[in-house]
């Protein structure tokens, strides 16, 4: 099932591509494994599969503990800064840094340890009351100082528009989130190849878009059950 599934993303990561006239090996697939036991995981391994992303630290401990250490894990949750450490311990890029106090501190833990982490900046694209993320002034006013952190390899922005049934909805932000990193590199000399955008219900219309890293779960590993109800950080 997991290894049809992947074909099916991928063929339509190919689509998408060849619609927007954009090569393949420009688009990073994140598969999301977070709800998902290490088991399927390993089974998307097996398939070729090599990156995955998580969003939370003790979940991910566990399956970067008895996974093979080939595969490159990306944060995708919130950080907390009693965290940062071991995230930086497990993972290769971090997702979701969403102010500068977090990223001063990500960036002097990373000092401590000798390491330089992959970065993307987390914008509160349609600035919703109920997501993370920086609002897009905010990342205006402090991008001088984000990219005076020596050790963060901020490599570009990453959103989660306001979910819909419609993957239609959400090319109006993912335009913005790709404008506004052209603000960000024209206003400061940045470079920022990346754009972290799209999940299972949307991941095309971000490839048209401009997402180099698009984050599917659902449409790989099947429907998460949460606890709760749904995921609180989509909504
Ligand atoms: C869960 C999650 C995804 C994947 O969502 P799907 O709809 O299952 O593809 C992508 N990004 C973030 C930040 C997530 O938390």
């Amino acid at each position: 099932m997991i290894v049809q599934n992947l074909e099916v993303v991928k063929e339509r990561i190919q689509s998408s591509c060849i619609l927007a006239d954009r090569d393949f090996s420009e688009i990073q697939l994140i598969a999301v494994s977070k709800h998902f036991p290490s088991s399927l995981i390993r089974e998307a391994y097996e398939a070729g599969q090599t990156v995955f992303g998580e969003s939370t630290l003790q979940e991910a401990e566990s399956k970067v503990a008895c996974l093979p250490e080939k595969i490159e894990w990306h944060f995708i949750g919130r950080v907390q800064s009693n965290k940062v450490k071991r995230i930086l311990l497990n993972f290769k890029a971090i997702h979701g840094v969403d102010s500068l106090r977090l990223a001063s501190y990500v960036d002097e833990v990373a000092a401590n340890l000798g390491m330089f982490p992959k970065i993307f900046l987390q914008v509160n694209i349609a600035e919703e009351k109920s997501k993370g993320g920086f609002l897009i002034r905010e990342v205006l006013n402090c991008m001088e100082a984000l990219l005076a952190l020596k050790r963060l390899h901020i490599v570009g922005l990453m959103c989660i528009p306001p979910f819909s049934d419609d993957p239609e909805s959400s090319r109006p932000w993912f335009a913005k989130l790709r404008m506004l990193r052209g603000q960000l590199e024209g206003e400061f000399s940045a470079v920022l190849p990346s754009l972290s955008m799209g999940m299972s219900g949307d991941y095309m219309v971000a490839i048209g878009e401009g997402a180099t890293h698009v984050r599917v779960g659902s449409a790989i590993f099947g429907e998460r059950s949460y606890p709760g109800g749904s995921d609180p950080q989509l909504k």
